[in-house]
């Protein structure tokens, strides 16, 4: 069958694609002609990826997933959370966005955050969602070239390397997005989609 991720991300992409059963063919948006903004307005992660995915459904016919996630820091509330892309501002840049947390936890002991990863799946006719976290803590400084976002100042649990110094395949079996595209994979799976 033929699913559309609802990004623009090709990390995202890149990441999901090797997690796909190959009887499942992923579309992205630019593959349907999505060109335009998807809108994420809601509040919270889960309302973002609902969102995305009803968009998709409404607007170009398709049934697909999209997924939203958030970094969220234990003494900072919670923060950045649904805000992560736009921490520092709009123009949604990583360093900018990554400063602004290493300056907001300066003074604090307690480092520890999780990522967060919702993804909503449209499939025939009905709403279904899986959630995906690692938990881990913000190191003092950035380290590591790999992936992108938040990843070189998040080390997860149990791990002396940050995502960004760790290769794909080993952050895909221990990270949030994993975790969920595993759920949605398993139950793709066992509805015999084909
Ligand atoms: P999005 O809503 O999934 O696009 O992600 C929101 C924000 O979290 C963006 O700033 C991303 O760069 C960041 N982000 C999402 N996934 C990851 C990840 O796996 N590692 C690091 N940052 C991420």
């Amino acid at each position: 069958m033929e699913l559309v991720f609802a990004t623009n991300n090709l990390n995202k992409l890149k990441e999901v694609q090797a997690l796909i059963p190959s009887q499942i063919k992923l579309l992205s948006l630019k593959d349907i002609g999505c060109f335009e903004d998807v809108p994420e307005t809601q509040h919270t992660i889960e309302g973002n990826a609902i969102q995305k995915a009803e968009y998709i459904k409404q607007h170009y016919g398709y049934d697909c997933f999209a997924d939203d996630t958030g970094l969220e820091v234990e003494a900072l509330n919670n923060e950045p959370g649904v805000f992560s892309a736009r921490y520092a501002g709009e123009q949604r840049d990583a360093n900018d966005n990554m400063n602004l947390l290493l300056k907001n936890l300066e003074d604090k002991v307690n480092r520890k955050a999780q990522f967060k990863t919702v993804i909503a799946l449209h499939l025939y006719g009905k709403i279904q969602t899986f959630t995906g976290i690692c938990r881990g803590e913000i190191t003092s400084q950035k380290s590591g070239e790999q992936g992108f976002g938040y990843d070189p100042i998040f080390k997860p649990e149990e791990y002396e390397q940050t995502f960004a110094e760790m290769d794909l395949a080993l952050k895909n079996t221990i990270g949030h997005r994993g975790k969920a595209v595993n759920q949605l994979v398993s139950f793709l799976n066992s509805s015999n989609v084909k």
